[in-house]
Parts: C-alpha cells; structure tokens; sequence
C-alpha cells in the first residue's frame, strides 16, 4: 500500500478528483502547486518512497556539507523559470567555484597539464545553496496535505469515460478526470499498460526520447577543507583516456567548513556493475592522481542511477547517453485532452534540465486548468468572480497588444547574446556537434518560452472572448504575431554573423561557415519550433475565450 505524505485524507473508490499527477519529482511537484493554488483537487502518486525524482542530496555529517548526487547547476541567463522559482520561495544560489586552473589527463602514465580555462569552465551555472533538494522540500510544503503518496507506482490508465482510473499496486484506482504522467516517456512506455492503447506515433516518440542522465552515476567525495586551492587549482579536471574512472571533475564544496569533488563515472553501467565493490577506491586513486596524495583520503558519496528502476529504463542503460532531444508529438494532449505528458524531456525549452521540467509544467498547468463549466469548483468561481470584479483596473486590449509587442521586440533584441550564451554553455560542455543548430534552437525556444509566459498575464487585458474565432484561428494571433516577423531569418544572419568571426568556433568549419545542407536542417528546425509555438499561442487564447464564456 502506498503512504500518504502529512495527514492524508484517503480518497473513496467512487471519488473522482480533478487531476492526478503521476511523479513528484519537479515537475509533478510544481505542477501541483499551481494547480492546487488554483482551487483544483490533485493528487500526485509517486513510486518511490521519497519526493524529488532525480534531484537527490545527501548531507555528510562530518563536514556538514550538503551534496547533490542529481542535478547541481542551472543557468539563471538562460533559464528563467527555475531562477524565478527559486526567488520566489526565497532559496538562495551561488556561483560555482571556478577560479583556478582547470587539469586534463590524456595519458594515464603521465602528470595531468594545467590549463587556464579562460572565461572558466562552468560560464554562468549557479548551484543552489543548501542542495537542490531545498526545492523540493519547498514546493511541497506549499501543497495541501495528503496530496502526494509515496510507494504508489502507477501500473496503468483506464478511460472510463467520464473520468480515467489511474491504476497502481498500491490500493485501489485513483479517479481523475486529467491525468498528467510526469516521468520520463521511456518509462511510461516501458512499465505503464494504457486502455485504450496511446497511438503508435506517440509510442515511437516515446521509445527515441532519452531520460536525461538517467544512465549516470555520480560521485561527491567530501574533505576537511578545499585543500587543492591553495595550489591554484579550481577543482575542475577533464580525464580523457580509456582507463578513465571520474570523465569530469569539479568543485562540489558546499560549507565554509568543508571540501567536495564532484565527479562523472566515466564506465558505463555495464561496467560499473562489474566494479561496484572497488568504484570508490577507483575514484580516490584517480582524484589523488590529479590533485595529490590528499585527495586519497575522502568520504566518497556515490549514487548510481542506471540502477534506478524509477528513473532509468532499459532503453537508457542499454544505449549510450544521448544529448537532450524531445519531440513536440510528446506535446500532444491525449485522450481528447485528458491525458497529458510532462517532466523534463518534453519540454520545449531546457529539456532534460530543471528549467524544462518547469516549463513543462507551466505548459500542463494551461492546458489542465481550462475551466469547464461542470468540473468548477467553488474555489475556481470564487477566483472568476474576484477576476471578474477587478476588471475595471485592467490595462486595455490595446494597451495589452503594446505591452505584448514590446516584450516580443526586447526578446528578439536580446536574442543574439542568448544565441552566444547557448553556445558558449555548449562548447564548455565539451560538446562539438551541430553547434550553431543547437545553440539556435535553444535561443529560438527561449525566446517562445518566455514570449508564451508574458502572454499568460496579459490574457484577461486581452478580452479574448470577444474576438472572433474563424477555422480555429483566435482573430488576436495575426496581431500578436506581427512583431514576429522576419524574426527566424534575422536571428539565423545574427547568429551566421557572429560565428564568421568567432575565434572559439575557428576549430569546427563546419560551424564557422555552415554549408547549404546544415542551413536548410538549421532553417527546417526553426520553422517547426516557430509553429509549434504558433499553435500553441493560438490555443492559449482560445482556451482563454472559451473559459470566458462559460464564467
Ligand atoms: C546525475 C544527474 C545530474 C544532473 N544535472 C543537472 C544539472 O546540473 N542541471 C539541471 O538543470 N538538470 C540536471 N539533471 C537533470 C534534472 O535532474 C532533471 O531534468 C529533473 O530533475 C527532471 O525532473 P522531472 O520531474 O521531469 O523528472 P524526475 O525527476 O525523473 O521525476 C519523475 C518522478 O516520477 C516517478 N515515477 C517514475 N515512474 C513512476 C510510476 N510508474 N508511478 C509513479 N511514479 C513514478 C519517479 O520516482 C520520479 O520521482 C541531472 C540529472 C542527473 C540524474
């Protein structure tokens, strides 16, 4: 049976509830807070026994360190969600420890060379302080109790017409009339039976969208004190021979009081299965081997998650990791709008990091929250009402299509520096491929993801209820568009522009003058991240004028 978390109440067999989230890890966990800050009963299921998915921190007694064996850093110049997230539950972030030099280690019978990364390794990343579980800790405080159980794996979906019976081994069904599966797609597709079965289109979706990291394991290895700055090193270390143990080292240092390494297994699971008793050793041997003798004498942290069964599928441990992809088919609603597919890996923007997971959330939380007469509840007419009475201080649609125009053109002028920034974060990541079409991409979805946020607040201004609806096209999308145009083309010169003369790009050509074939994959990208955001702009408002009209 699974347990409710703080004073459940336990729901009947017969009660159906608004949404059932499947996951509490950030995405399932945001979304329930907005969705139940918005007066609609939720109820999250979780399989494991503890919140947070892949956000894990485990704290090391001796040093008084909190250390994050999941996510570390986001990226407050390019990921706003999280950055706002976290000013508004009052969580502090600092920057990652950089200074210093950075050691690479090409050959293991030699001393690793000293490298002056400059500009540092980590350009821009912030860690949050105390651990990233804070978040976690934070967002479900603000839930109501008896909103999450734990050890509830959910096995399946059963459409029963007026609502979906969420199976789980842990009790009887949970009756929802959404239901938003906020887990990894390899997971839903490898270990949840849905009746009727979900389209074969989505199912291949599903199987070629990677769990970010989930093949992974991950090492902290704590110390009395930083010891390797006073050698002018940063912490930061790349080892890049076969023999390899930790690929990439970092500074975890998380206390005045104590030091951290962090490091990234560089054996693929297959192999740390083989090694599982002797990793730790392995890793003190090569951070000694880096840093010095010292570095022998740490308490290791280590958390492998290919051997999670509710974070890895077989499809991640079997293939070899893949960057962050996700497919806007994931995007679709399902079951004529009653199920949904969240978490990080179908987002639009920052898939597979934290920002995508809120993202997602943001999504699903419009998508889920269209007030339909029958389900509202008397918190939501409540809601309505005071909306309705504070109408009079609204800004003018007029005044609104201004604010939303100049927000649009800030965007698209800041838009070259978030392409750099994206491919600056890209090359100190190591990575060397398709460049300019990611960085672009990445801009492109910022750019939608950000534009889609300001339209939310301006919806009531808008009054999208008394515009007319022609062929399913909201009279108000062609004036919202306008300051879009030639937008793809000009970001596309910009972005050209600058890599001709980038001299951090003048070891790929390929990327410093992209040729006829890359540009036309760069342009096919941004015309389907433009429709995509198009359609959903479109349903925005037309989900916000049919909400209207039913008040
Ligand atoms: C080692 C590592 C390092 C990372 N580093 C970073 C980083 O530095 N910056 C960054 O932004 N991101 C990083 N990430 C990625 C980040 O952790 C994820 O993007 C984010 O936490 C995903 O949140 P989510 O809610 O979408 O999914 P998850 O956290 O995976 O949550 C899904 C939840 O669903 C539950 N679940 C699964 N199956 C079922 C089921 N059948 N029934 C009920 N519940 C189920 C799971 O237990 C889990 O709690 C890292 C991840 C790892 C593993």
């Amino acid at each position: 049976m699974g347990t409710d978390v703080a004073g459940a109440v336990p729901l009947s067999a017969a009660h159906v509830i608004d949404v059932a989230i499947v996951g509490a890890g950030l995405c399932g966990l945001a979304l329930a807070r907005t969705l139940t800050g918005r007066g609609l009963q939720v109820q999250v299921m979780e399989a494991r026994d503890r919140l947070g998915g892949r956000v894990l921190t485990a704290h090391c007694q001796a040093t008084g360190q909190a250390l994050d064996l999941g996510p570390t850093w986001l990226w407050s110049e390019t990921e706003p969600r999280i950055t706002a997230l976290l000013a508004e539950l009052g969580l502090a972030s600092q920057a990652q420890h950089d200074p210093g030099d950075a050691l690479w280690l090409t050959d293991p019978n030699r001393e690793p060379e000293r490298r002056l990364e400059r500009g540092g390794v980590h350009v821009g990343a912030r860690r949050i302080t105390g651990g990233a579980a804070r978040l976690v800790e934070a967002l479900a405080a603000a839930l109501p109790p008896g909103c999450i159980r734990l050890g509830a794996a959910v096995t399946g979906l059963r459409d029963r017409g007026a609502f979906i019976d969420v199976l789980s081994e842990a009790g009887h069904p949970v009756r929802a009339r959404q239901v938003v599966l906020a887990l990894p797609p390899r997971l839903v597709l490898e270990r949840m039976q849905c009746d009727p079965a979900l389209p074969d289109a989505v199912l291949n979706a599903m199987a070629a969208t990677p769990t970010w990291m989930a093949a992974q394991a991950k090492s902290v290895t704590t110390f009395a004190n930083p010891f390797w700055h006073a050698a002018g090193h940063s912490g930061n270390a790349f080892v890049r021979h076969p023999q390899a143990v930790l690929g990439e080292v970092f500074d975890a240092s998380a206390s005045e009081h104590g030091g951290a390494l962090g490091g990234f297994v560089a054996l693929n699971a297959a192999q740390r299965e083989n090694f599982r008793r002797g990793l730790p050793l392995l890793i003190a041997s090569q951070l000694a081997q880096l840093f010095g003798p010292q570095a022998q004498d740490g308490t290791p942290f280590l958390q492998d998650w290919s051997t999670e069964p509710w974070t890895c599928s077989a499809l991640d441990r079997a293939n070899p990791p893949e960057p962050p992809q996700n497919d806007p088919l994931l995007r679709q609603p399902l079951w004529a709008g009653r199920v949904f597919l969240g978490g990080s890996e179908v987002a639009a923007h920052g898939a597979g990091h934290l920002e995508g997971a809120l993202e997602s959330a943001d999504r699903i939380a419009h998508a889920v929250c269209r007030p339909n007469a029958k389900v509202r509840t008397a918190a939501q007419q409540a809601a309505l009402q005071a909306q309705t009475a504070a109408d009079d201080t609204r800004p003018t649609r007029a005044t609104a299509i201004g604010t939303f125009s100049a927000s649009v053109l800030t965007q698209r002028g800041m838009a070259p520096e978030r392409y750099r920034l994206h491919l600056t974060r890209l090359l100190s990541g190591q990575q060397s491929e398709q460049l300019t079409q990611r960085a672009l991409l990445a801009t492109a979805d910022q750019v939608y993801s950000e534009t889609l946020a300001c339209l939310d607040v301006l919806l009531p201004a808008l009054d999208t209820a008394s515009a007319d609806v022609i062929h399913g096209r909201h009279a108000l999308t062609a004036a919202l568009l306008a300051p879009f145009d030639g937008w793809n083309k000009g970001l596309l010169d910009a972005a050209l522009s600058f890599n001709g003369t980038s001299c951090a790009l003048s070891n790929f050509p390929q990327e410093h003058r992209p040729d006829g074939e890359m540009l036309r994959a760069i342009t096919l990208d941004l015309a389907a991240a433009w429709r995509e955001f198009v359609l959903e702009l479109n349903t925005r408002l037309l989900t916000a004028a049919a909400s209207a009209v039913t008040v």
